[in-house]
């Protein structure tokens, strides 16, 4: 997947991935990221995505990061928000209140740009990457970590020969791989999607099509 196969996807509309509410598994797991107000979360390529304005209301400082400058100024448009912008070496920070959306490659980012992460949350980011970009993905969010960082990821676990990504399919134990060493991992929760994805059952998708909440809190050094 390159990045104009994103951007062209946003500017034909083709964005089923987008949920026009927030994402429950969120609102269940929250609080296992153990978060305090004003802490930072990180939310790697995060479209228009309601869960951003939910983390924000909750008192987060959210930073999200997105290729599409369509989804970002769509995301402002729809929730209501004036936003300003400033130039922050390749990004374009697009700010309103407690919500900063950084326009860019996630792979470009660099930790030092903004305050220690006490939180990620990604939903459809890890599962966007192909096979191949995967491990470099997962390297990249580890970088942005603090010691500290939790993280909660939602994955997909279906028989990847049924349909081609994205979304791919990432079981929790590859999850929990891709993390190691550094981070533990625990399985929270799995639902049974199929019925929801018809879109994909004409792709191919048949048998199984499960999301899984995945928490990953890192390992303290002496243990
Ligand atoms: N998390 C969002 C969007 C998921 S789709 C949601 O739940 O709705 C994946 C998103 O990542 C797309 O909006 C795409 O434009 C963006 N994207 C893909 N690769 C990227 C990259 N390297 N850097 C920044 N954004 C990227």
């Amino acid at each position: 997947m390159e990045l104009s196969y994103w951007t062209s996807r946003w500017r034909k509309g083709k964005t089923g991935f987008h949920l026009d509410r927030i994402h429950p598994l969120l609102v269940n797991y929250r609080p296992r990221l153990g978060l305090q107000a004003g802490e930072a979360v990180l939310v790697p390529l995060c479209g228009k995505s309601l869960d951003l304005t939910w983390l924000a209301d909750q008192g987060f400082e959210v930073h999200g990061v997105e290729i599409s400058e369509i989804a970002i100024r769509q995301f402002f448009a729809e929730q209501g928000l004036d936003f300003e912008r400033e130039q922050r070496g390749p990004f374009t920070v697009y700010r309103a209140g407690r919500i900063h959306i950084w326009q860019g490659d996630f792979f470009k980012l660099t930790k030092n740009r903004f305050p220690a992460l006490a939180g990620v949350y990604d939903r459809a980011a890890l599962v966007a990457m192909p096979p191949e970009k995967r491990k470099a993905y997962a390297g990249q969010v580890k970088r942005l970590c603090a010691g500290d960082t939790r993280l909660l990821i939602l994955t997909f676990d279906y028989p990847q020969h049924e349909m081609p990504g994205p979304p791919f399919s990432v079981p929790f134990e590859q999850v929990k791989e891709l993390y190691r060493p550094g981070f533990d991992a625990e399985l929270l929760v799995e639902k049974d999607r199929l019925p929801k994805v018809r879109q994909f059952h004409r792709r191919g998708l048949q048998s199984r099509f499960v999301e899984q909440a995945v928490l990953l809190t890192p390992v303290k050094s002496g243990k």
